[in-house]
């Protein structure tokens, strides 16, 4: 596995002229991203063309695009040398759910993430649930959604946590063994990201966090790969939505980055 130590005093180098990156200068830009905040051994075997799976590419975005999100110095040098990003260019095309698509958000860097959707898609839970998801499944956390409704997306999304309270998962938390439910149950906003890879039809799977409900058909939304934000970035009036959405990437950036302050 990769060290988590930050580098605050070795700065990014973004080479970034063209209006769209490449498959090769994506991978360049991200190489040197990643050897910056000290994941390029991470990285390495995840950027080697077809060797690739999806799943892999996919983990490897939430967990760069999360990485990158704290750091502001970078970002806004990025934003000032690739900022011809936006409506029109391809990057969503040429690397779907992947480097690509996050580095073509964070050069756009909307005001508002959901109004400007980008290249992510995002999804509003309760509370605790949304921050249970963001605990990896080997620490004990919550890695099925249960849902009335269903999707064919597969790739990243991001986590809003809502307004509401569930206190039916705060109770199962607990019994599960979960570790510090009341932090789990305040965490409100955008917390991070992870990877949906399957969804499927309710039929009594998927203990201890999958239901089945006799009345009514559920489906079990598996998700992989759950990086949290250190920091939740705070939006001033942001209102959870329904349904999955598309939304930018930059939703998980706070957004005093680019007002300076
Ligand atoms: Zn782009
Ligand atoms: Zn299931």
């Amino acid at each position: 596995m990769t060290t988590m130590n930050l580098a605050p005093n070795r700065r990014i180098s973004l080479a970034c002229g063209d209006t769209t990156w490449t498959e090769d200068h994506t991978a360049t830009t991200f190489r040197q991203i990643a050897h910056a905040l000290d994941t390029g051994d991470m990285f390495a075997e995840t950027v080697q063309g077809d060797q690739r799976t999806d799943r892999q590419r996919w983990a490897s975005a939430v967990h760069f695009a999360v990485r990158l999100a704290g750091r502001s110095e970078e970002l806004l040098a990025f934003r000032d040398r690739c900022g011809s990003h936006g409506t029109g260019c391809s990057c969503g095309m040429v690397d779907p759910g992947g480097i690509g698509s996050v580095l073509c958000d964070y050069a756009q860097a909307p005001e508002d993430p959901v109004a400007a959707p980008g290249h992510a898609m995002g999804l509003t839970l309760r509370r605790p649930w949304a921050s249970m998801l963001m605990v990896p499944t080997e620490a004990g956390g919550k890695n099925v959604e249960n849902r009335t409704d269903t999707t064919t997306y597969r790739g990243p999304v991001l986590i809003y946590a809502g307004a509401r309270l569930d206190q039916a998962g705060v109770e199962l938390g607990r019994r599960q063994g979960l570790q510090c439910m009341d932090f789990h149950a305040a965490q409100q906003g955008w917390l991070g990201a992870a990877v949906l890879v399957d969804v499927h039809r309710a039929r009594g799977c998927c203990a201890p966090w999958g239901n089945t409900r006799k009345t009514q058909q559920l489906y079990h939304w598996v998700f992989e790969s759950p990086v949290r934000l250190a920091r939740r970035p705070w939006r001033g009036g942001a209102r959870g939505f329904v349904g999955l959405q598309q939304v930018s990437w930059s939703a998980l950036i706070n957004p005093k980055v680019y007002r300076g302050a």
